[in-house]
């Protein structure tokens, strides 16, 4: 049986001699491995498919459970991010998260779109606040929303030095919760990345550690790839 559904390749790895198999999210089917025939011979006409951040309309052939792409026709490569280190370690938090939070089941067609979203940005030179905005969305795609709202035990917006609570994934005043320790950069930041807006430089650092920390903390998978992001971009002193 055959499908065609857009899909992003989370992951590749060699497989035998010449082929390859790779992780997708799909718009269509949520997450999927497939098996790619051929593709590290030179001049392989599939190639550019089998690379990770490659976005492209896929052709399956599903035999027994098991997948082969047959074709594919490229919607974006994101080339943007083979010449910007740090664009590359934030695409791979990108792709390893999707592939973390994507459960068997959930519709993928919206994260998917949050992905290739994220990696445009990336690619065209935005930086850790698109990967802020991303986690996010993605976040609450897989049921764990984070909201940088008022303190919702005195319905003011919090200031200065605040908390975090992990259990609802809101900020609250520092005297109003025993969350974890926040500070006003990373709310001000994830609340301009759920607004669709941009934060400080500090800010975004500061919200993707909180983000990796939350993201741990719900699904006790660890994001990798975000630590290594951090470590790039963290000045050393
Ligand atoms: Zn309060």
């Amino acid at each position: 049986m055959e499908f065609k559904t857009d899909a992003l390749v989370l992951r590749s790895a060699d497989y035998r001699e010449n082929d390859r198999i790779v992780t997708l999210l799909t718009a269509e089917r949520g997450k999927l491995s497939a098996t790619m025939r051929g593709v590290r011979k030179a001049g392989a006409k599939l190639h550019f498919a089998s690379q990770p951040f490659c976005f492209a309309e896929y052709v399956f052939a599903e035999k027994g459970g098991r997948y082969t792409v047959t074709a594919a026709s490229l919607h974006d490569g994101f080339y943007g991010l083979r010449e910007d280190i740090a664009a590359l370690y934030g695409a791979a938090c990108v792709a390893q998260a999707s592939d973390l939070l994507l459960y068997e089941g959930m519709q993928g067609g919206l994260l998917l779109v949050a992905a290739v979203r994220a990696l445009g940005e990336l690619s065209a030179g935005e930086g850790a606040g698109a990967v802020v905005r991303f986690l996010a969305q993605a976040l609450a795609l897989a049921g764990y929303p984070v909201e940088a709202g008022v303190c919702p035990v005195c319905g003011a917006v919090p200031l200065g030095r605040m908390k975090f609570d992990m259990d609802r994934g809101i900020f609250t005043c520092a005297a109003h919760s025993d969350g974890v320790p926040a500070s006003e950069a990373t709310y001000l930041s994830l609340r301009a990345a759920i607004g669709g807006g941009k934060g400080t430089e500090d800010g975004d650092l500061r919200a993707l550690r909180l983000l990796g920390a939350y993201f741990r903390d719900k699904t006790e998978a660890e994001p990798k790839a975000l630590g290594e992001y951090l470590r790039l971009l963290t000045p050393v002193h």
